[in-house]
């Protein structure tokens, strides 16, 4: 699967990555903290650290010799 098509199982806003700290750009939701007291903090990615992540998972799913699905990132396992 190409970067291109992983990237487009997304779907985009503008906003900040949590995980590389850039802001203003392309990003997906991926996850939320919730705080002790409640408070939701939605966390989005953007695409190069989403692509970093995906092949994590890739890399993940082959040393346990199960079947990579791109695309789940924030989402339940299916
Ligand atoms: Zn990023």
């Amino acid at each position: 699967m190409t970067p291109d098509a992983i990237l487009a199982l997304y779907e985009w806003v503008i906003g900040a990555c949590f995980r590389c700290g850039d802001a203003n750009l392309f990003v997906t939701p991926i996850d939320a903290v919730v705080t002790p007291r409640g408070e939701r903090y939605p966390l989005a990615a953007c695409g190069g650290c989403v692509l970093d992540m995906e092949e994590e998972r890739r890399r993940f799913a082959e040393r346990k010799g199960e079947k990579y699905h791109p695309g789940r990132l924030g989402r339940p396992p299916a």
